[in-house]
């Protein structure tokens, strides 16, 4: 099933020509000569990709390679130039940060950020909070429009917690359930804003093997369930290398290479500059 969807995704990828259609239709997010500096520092340095509609997507590298930049800068947390990232028909960088709001890009991040004394499903909610219409005065009022709406966002947030796997503690506070668990619960929130571009910021760190084994099988079946496009910075090289079906090689803010899972594990580049050593660390 894997390699049916992966021939199906690289049918979508061929030239206009072969597929018989804009490949531009079937690309949801470019990346055009992305280059960020901090002062001195070149974070990225004239990085290329484009990512297909409905692809697992994979960003390695070593430490400070720049990936985490690179999320930064599709979340619009860093700045980009007004050209470089094409999401969707849009070019982000002519918007404004607050118009990012609703495009349909969602991030979990590294470091959990989650409301420890609210229940799970409480924090599920609060990823929906870019999509509730009711105003500050209806809130506070409790009138019946915004009681409406709260429900609405409640239902949706318990078919997110049985899509993740936590109905069973949907009540429980999030700071009482394992790491594992509160790592769903920020899967879910940024799934609440019903994203098409998910971004996984290291979803895999701090899981132990059966954890990370499921974490893999849930993404794929988001994926198909929800019509998603997946990208994933990630060090653990088993989770990526079997769940991407594309991956692209920062290193020094330079993308170094780019392609399938086996030719990335085959390229010496990386090999040279990466996986060598994180192979021996994660495999
Ligand atoms: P890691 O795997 O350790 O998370 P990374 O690949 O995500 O690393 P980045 O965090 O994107 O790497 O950092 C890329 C480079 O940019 C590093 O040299 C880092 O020190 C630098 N950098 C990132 N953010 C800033 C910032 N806000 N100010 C200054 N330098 C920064």
């Amino acid at each position: 099933m894997a390699s049916d969807m992966a021939s199906s995704i690289s049918a979508d990828l061929l030239p206009a020509s072969a597929a018989g259609d804009e490949v531009s239709r079937s690309v949801i997010l470019r990346v055009s000569g992305l280059t960020v500096r901090f002062g001195g520092i070149v974070a990225l340095n004239d990085v290329s990709f484009d990512v297909g509609k409905g692809e697992i997507f994979g960003i390695i590298g070593p430490n400070g390679a720049g990936k985490t930049t690179l999320f930064n800068c599709l979340s619009r947390l860093a700045p980009i130039g007004a050209d470089a990232i094409e999401f969707d028909g849009v070019k982000i960088g002519r918007l404004s940060p607050s118009r990012m709001v609703g495009l349909g890009i969602g991030r979990t991040f590294q470091n959990l950020a989650l409301f420890r004394s609210l229940s799970v499903i409480e924090n599920i909610m609060l990823g929906a909070h870019s999509r509730t219409k009711s105003g500050v005065f209806s809130n506070v009022f409790r009138l019946p429009v915004a009681r409406r709406e709260e429900e609405r966002v409640g239902d949706e947030a318990w078919e997110l917690a049985k899509l993740v796997g936590l109905d069973s503690v949907g009540h429980v506070s999030a700071g009482d359930l394992p790491f594992g668990f509160q790592k769903r619960i920020e899967l879910a929130r940024a799934l609440a804003a019903r994203p098409k571009l998910l971004l996984l910021d290291e979803p895999a760190a701090g899981l132990i093997h059966d954890e990370v084994e499921a974490l893999g099988d849930l993404v794929v079946d988001l994926r198909a369930r929800l019509g998603l496009t997946v990208l994933i910075v990630e060090h653990h090289m088993g989770f990526i290398m079997k769940l991407c079906e594309r991956i692209v090689v920062l290193n020094f803010g330079r993308n170094i290479a780019e392609g399938t899972p086996s030719a990335i594990q085959k390229n010496q580049d990386v090999l040279q500059a990466y996986l060598g050593t994180a192979q021996r660390a994660h495999c």
